[in-house]
């Protein structure tokens, strides 16, 4: 299928990632800058009436999967409003967000019933003294709560994405398999990703061949032949409910397959999460641009799509966004 979503390399876009804040209740180490980052003013942040247009318009463009992420999703007000009018669209086959589990224990059902049929809650360690270094924050209990809200409200497989840190919570795979293997989960285990000031050194990085060495171990991984473009390697756990899946995004890319666009919390479309170069479609919008206006810039955003991001080493000198300000 050829269309304005697909770009030089024949790669067809159909997976939408929106941010709809740039700000956070927690201050992950690989992910906000030790710094902080300067929030978006308000005015700045696309309206709940913006995200509504530019999703109907990405999917009568060829969209079939939207995920609502942030900074924290759950911390705009209005985020179940967004939900219930996204999940109406007409075309949008799959509707998901990723959250850090804060507030989900009020708002897991809610959501549910509004229409999200995917969920995924980031969690990286499993002791609450553990995930308060990393993120900052003694939240832990309320993201518990969250997960067990989720699974209650029938979001299931429940993926559960676990950043990996050589030295900081790696001594946690295996738990996190005990932990998660009797539950309708897919566990993630995500390789780190540099990103400005995030901590990020070559040593940081544990290759997902040894993470999945480890739990290979001590389990049988099978593996599940799914979609060819989806970005994780995905496993079932012999004898066990729950799946494993890595993302390899350091060590083997998926650029060749990657059919994902990023809309950021200010309005910019973003073609690759580490290309910086972006399209302003707020600004459009508030001039009262039309629709066609809005294509014609998404589709030049998804020609100038790079055929793949730079190799590891070359990552840490590009100039990007913070990982916050993108949404993943
Ligand atoms: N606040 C939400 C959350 O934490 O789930 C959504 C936004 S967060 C930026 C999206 C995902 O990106 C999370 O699963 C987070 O763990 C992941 N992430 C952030 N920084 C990362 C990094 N440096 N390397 C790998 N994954 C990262
Ligand atoms: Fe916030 Fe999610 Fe980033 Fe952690 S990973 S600081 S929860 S946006």
């Amino acid at each position: 299928m050829m269309g304005a979503l697909t770009d030089r390399f024949g790669r067809h876009h159909t997976y939408l990632r929106i941010s709809v804040t740039d700000r956070c209740n927690l201050r992950c180490t690989y992910c906000m800058p030790e710094h902080g980052i300067d929030w978006t003013p308000p005015q700045q942040i696309l309206q709940t009436d913006e995200i509504i247009r530019l999703a109907r318009l990405f999917v009568s463009m060829g969209i079939r999967k939207i995920r609502l992420t942030g900074g924290e999703p759950l911390v705009r007000r209005d985020t179940v409003d967004i939900v219930a009018a996204l999940a109406k669209i007409e075309g949008l086959e799959t509707f998901a967000m990723t959250t850090n589990g804060i507030g989900l224990a009020e708002e897991a059902a809610r959501l549910h019933e509004k229409g999200l049929t995917t969920l995924t809650v980031s969690l990286d360690s499993l002791r609450r003294e553990r995930f308060q270094a990393i993120t900052k924050r003694d939240r832990f209990p309320d993201v518990m709560k969250g997960i067990e809200a989720a699974l209650a409200a029938g979001f299931a497989p429940l993926k559960i994405n676990i950043v990996v840190m050589k030295d900081v919570n790696d001594d946690e795979i295996l738990d996190f398999v005990a932990w998660g293997r009797n539950k309708l989960v897919d566990l993630r285990f995500i390789e780190y990703m540099p990103f400005p000031d995030n901590h990020w050194s070559p040593g940081g990085l544990l290759p997902y061949a040894e993470i999945r060495a480890r739990i290979s171990e001590h389990y049988q991984l099978l593996p599940v032949v799914g979609d060819a473009s989806a970005v994780g390697k995905e496993f079932t756990l012999a004898g066990h409910i729950a799946h494993v899946s890595f993302i390899t995004s350091m060590t083997e890319s998926f650029c060749g397959t990657c059919n994902r666009l990023r809309l950021t919390a200010d309005g910019n479309i973003k073609s690759c999460l580490f290309h910086p170069a972006e399209k302003n479609l707020r600004d459009v919008m508030r001039a009262g641009g039309s629709n066609d206006e809005l294509a014609g810039l998404i589709a030049a955003a998804v020609q100038a799509k790079p055929a793949a991001h730079p190799p590891v080493e070359e990552l840490i000198h590009v100039e990007n966004r913070a990982m916050i300000a993108i949404g993943g």
